[in-house]
């Protein structure tokens, strides 16, 4: 079977075709985090998908251009650097780098490129000129540059692509300048937003004046850059369908002009948000863990990634602390048969056991579909441990289960359980070091710091208490 996927766009799993006449090289596309804040773990739901398509792309042999952009600039970031009196570059820097190191203890796969939307403003500056130049943009009274949705359907270009619009309910020339705004507000929106006082030292110099560019634009300008005109996927969230998405595709077909048959994206993609009770989990709804609460609680990277990855992308999904304990069980069976087929293989390389690799294939072919993937994994230790126990398993095949196995990892990418652990010991000495702190031995307490540094380890001071982590 060949791969299939659900396109937003046709509403439909459709067989997943690459532009590239060889079918081998994949662009593909993520929308990045808006560095205002720590992401909490909804964010990395999404950012654990597309680490996963991603993967699976991989493991299905193409060969895959994987772009992330970082938002660095936009409504929220402003406002949070005037609030902070700091520089734009030193507060995105922050939790640019925060991100990162959250990505990293996921276990996603760092993308091939990570643009920063401050460093393409050439870039977006001549994608506003071409909109300008076929008469789909115009600067306004207030000195703002808007996309007009008008001229744009007055071209023959679609606007409503991704989400069905009521254009009724439109009033012409109507103008929304912030970067999100509601399905019904269709409007006129902002593609390079003139100097306000509010904005403090954050403008660039225009052919308009100075100002900023509006987030849409920021996403249309850096993905074509790196990935060409058209590319095969473009990823995100379900709640950047509409503006964001239908503003980028706006905003590339309407400046690029693509002759018939051709698009700015071919497929697009979007994952289903986490639920904490019911309720997206959200900043401003205060119902959000992030990835280091969850941390410090004494869950492991790799645990949360397990359980984000247990639900498929498009099924709603609620979090829960016991679920992160469910996983921790899963998780645990699956590395204690692991650890005996380990044992018995020793250091044999041999092909990998077929049947376990099939039955995930066909899961992962059907839409990712991680639930059936799942199902074959967890057969497959009931099995396994069956074997064990009664003696089946020569050491050949030991090896070849668990080359199959580790297959079926380069795509969940959870790795072992060894990797991430932190050992008694070391967990000995924090516990010591933060008895010298409480008795106010500093003196013993940084010994004990470079004990643990010794070891490979550095520890942090958070409010919550010590946290350890590789040096
Ligand atoms: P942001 O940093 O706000 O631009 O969001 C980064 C990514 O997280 C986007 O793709 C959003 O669609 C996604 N996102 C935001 N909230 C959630 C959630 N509760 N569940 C899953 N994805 C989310
Ligand atoms: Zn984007």
């Amino acid at each position: 079977m060949a791969l299939h996927l659900f396109n937003t766009l046709t509403r439909a799993v459709e067989n997943f075709v690459p532009l590239d006449s060889a079918g081998r090289r994949v662009g593909m596309y993520c929308c990045g985090p808006t560095v205002h804040d720590f992401a909490h773990i909804g964010n990395f739901r999404t950012f654990v998908f597309t680490d996963l398509l991603r993967r699976y792309l991989e493991f299905r042999g193409f060969d895959v251009k994987h772009v992330m952009n970082i938002t660095d600039v936009e409504d929220k970031i402003i406002k949070r650097v005037q609030q902070r009196k700091t520089t734009l570059r030193e507060f995105t820097g922050k939790y640019e780098a925060e991100f990162l190191a959250d990505f990293d203890a996921l276990q996603c796969r760092r993308p091939h490129v990570l643009p920063r939307a401050t460093e393409h403003i050439p870039e977006i500056l001549a994608l506003i000129e071409k909109l300008i130049a076929r008469g789909i943009a115009y600067q306004a009274a207030d000195g703002s540059v808007y996309f007009s949705i008008e001229k744009y359907r007055g071209c023959g270009c679609c606007y409503g692509q991704l989400v069905n619009l009521n254009f009724d309910a439109m009033r012409v020339g109507e103008r929304v300048a912030s970067d999100e705004y509601e399905k019904e507000a269709v409007a006129d929106f902002a593609l390079w937003k003139r100097r306000v006082p509010e904005d403090g030292e954050t403008f660039w110099p225009s052919p308009w004046g100075e100002g900023r560019p509006g987030w849409h634009i920021e996403c249309s300008a850096m993905s074509t850059k790196h990935l060409g005109e058209s590319f095969d996927l473009h990823l995100g969230g379900e709640d950047l369908m509409f503006p964001h998405h239908e503003d980028e595709i706006a905003q590339s077909e309407g400046a690029l002009h693509y002759p018939p048959g051709r698009r700015f994206v071919k497929h697009w993609m979007h994952g289903s948000h986490l639920l904490v009770e019911g309720k997206k989990m959200s900043k401003s709804l205060g119902n959000y863990f992030t990835l280091r609460d969850l941390l410090a609680k004494g869950y492991r990277g790799r645990e949360i990634r397990y359980l984000l990855l247990t639900a498929h992308y498009r099924a709603q999904f609620n979090f829960t602390l016991d679920g992160l304990a469910g996983a921790r069980a899963s998780l645990a069976r699956l590395d204690e048969c692991l650890g005996k087929l380990r044992e018995l293989a020793g250091a044999a390389s041999v092909p990998p056991e077929q049947a376990l690799l099939m039955a995930f294939t066909k899961a992962m072919d059907d839409d990712l579909n991680v639930s059936a993937a799942w199902a074959a994994v967890f057969d497959w230790v009931t099995e396994t441990n069956r074997k064990l126990a009664a003696n089946q398993l020569t050491k050949p095949q030991a090896a070849a289960a668990l080359e199959a196995w580790n297959r079926v990892d380069e795509v969940f990418g959870l790795g072992t359980a060894r990797s991430d652990e932190v050992p008694a010991e070391v967990l000995t000495l924090v516990e010591q070091r933060q008895a010298a702190r409480q008795a106010k031995d500093f003196k013993r307490s940084d010994q004990v710091r470079d004990e643990l540094k010794s070891l490979g380890w550095a520890v942090e001071d958070t409010p919550k208490g010590p946290r350890v982590k590789r040096i």
